[in-house]
């Protein structure tokens, strides 16, 4: 079973970092050994303060948010707790003070990171979002400096041990605070933690190991994607520092607006307009779908404003799925609004044929109400 570290703070699961910072300043306070020295204090605060090192740590958050435990495993920085004496104090010390590099205070962090993920978006026509595309795009990223190979060092110079920390990454200070006289340690300010410094940096990417590059890829982007759905190519972003292992590659999808279609999810949906007397006496129309070609639609004898027509699996397809989504055709009954005399003469002999026709004020019970409810209803639940 996962920890549940949103509870362990008791933040929710969407709150922003200032939020979780503040949760865990208010239970350090009653539960830091200095101030609390019960066995129970002490168990809750190794507790908290673990979640607080989790829910701050972009991965290990993400990983926490895919159902995972990051601190599995002793993953992590030793399950939270490192060095001497009562751990987590650089995780308090974060917290109050802010600026300090906690997940491993004892080791340099090195010079090779992992790169970043970039992200970049693209827009594609509804065709193209229900066919599927390969899209050729210039990508802007970090890639490995081919003078130095990611080394950052010129020809055949070596990094050496960085003279303000001693290789160590880290500097200590001494602070007092309201939990008494206590050490504390941040990234070394010379050499950013990597606990090393180049003299004699490569001349291309001035030590970094990486330079900034355009490129063109081609990012293959499956059939039934749809806006804000990303597509992942692995190992296509940056580049990281001194070379590092590159990130992830995000190809957002922005979806055009159709001319004739409005897409809800799989379905798609048009509107017809049909002339009076057609929905009278019944019609056909054809609509060019974005799959199938043109396909007939019939609109029988005695329409009603309103009906919706469901042409079943004529929509998007699905993502990854076999199957696919409808076409639902709104049918707007249009009635004229200017005749000449001899075409409402037409329609008053045709009113005088019907004399059971009147225009009333219906009851909710009447059939003719209640029918046609229920028919709307079926129409938009039935689908
Ligand atoms: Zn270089
Ligand atoms: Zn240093």
């Amino acid at each position: 079973m996962a920890r549940d570290y949103y509870a362990l703070l008791g933040v929710a699961r969407n709150a922003t970092d200032q939020e979780i910072k503040r949760a865990y300043r208010k239970l350090a306070r009653e539960l830091h050994p200095d101030v609390n020295p019960e066995p129970e204090a002490q168990e809750r605060f190794r507790e908290v303060s673990t979640a607080y090192e989790v829910l701050t740590d972009a991965e290990k958050r993400r990983i926490v948010d895919l159902g995972g435990d990051p601190m599995e495993n002793g993953g992590g920085a030793g399950g939270g707790f490192s060095g001497a004496g009562f751990g987590g104090l650089g995780d308090v010390f974060e917290a109050f003070f802010g600026g300090m590099n906690t997940s491993n205070p004892r080791k340099p962090r090195g010079r090779v990171q992992p790169g970043a993920d970039s992200l970049l978006r693209t827009r594609l026509s509804l065709q193209e979002c229900a066919v599927g595309v390969t899209k050729h795009l210039t990508v802007d990223t970090a890639i490995l400096c081919d003078v130095c190979v990611g080394a950052g060092t010129n020809g055949n110079s070596k990094p050496v041990r960085c003279e303000t920390c001693g290789g160590a990454g880290e500097v200590q200070t001494v602070q007092r605070s309201f939990l008494g006289q206590v050490m504390t340690s941040r990234p070394c300010p010379t050499c950013r933690g990597a606990g090393e410094t180049i003299p004699d940096p490569c001349r291309k990417c001035g030590g970094d190991g990486r330079v900034r590059s355009r490129r063109e890829i081609a990012a293959p982007i499956p059939a039934g994607v749809a806006s804000g759905m990303r597509v992942r190519l692995a190992a296509q972003g940056e580049v990281g520092p001194g070379g590092g292992p590159a990130g992830d590659l995000y190809v957002e999808i922005v979806e055009q607006p159709h001319d004739t279609f409005v897409r809800d999810s799989d379905d798609l949906h048009c509107t017809i307009r049909v002339p009076m007397v057609d929905a009278t006496l019944g019609t056909t129309v054809v609509i060019d779908t974005i799959l199938d070609g043109p396909v007939e639609l019939t609109i029988p004898a005695g329409t009603q404003p309103g009906e919706v027509s469901v042409l079943r699996g004529h929509g998007m397809p699905k993502l990854r799925a076999n199957s696919r989504g409808d076409l639902i055709a709104h049918l707007d009954i249009v009635i004229p609004t200017k005749m000449d005399s001899k075409q409402s003469d037409l329609l008053r002999k045709y009113k005088a044929m019907r004399p059971s026709e009147r225009t009333e004020v219906l009851s909710t019970q009447s059939e003719h109400n209640s029918g046609l409810f229920a028919r709307l209803r079926a129409s938009f639940s039935g689908r």
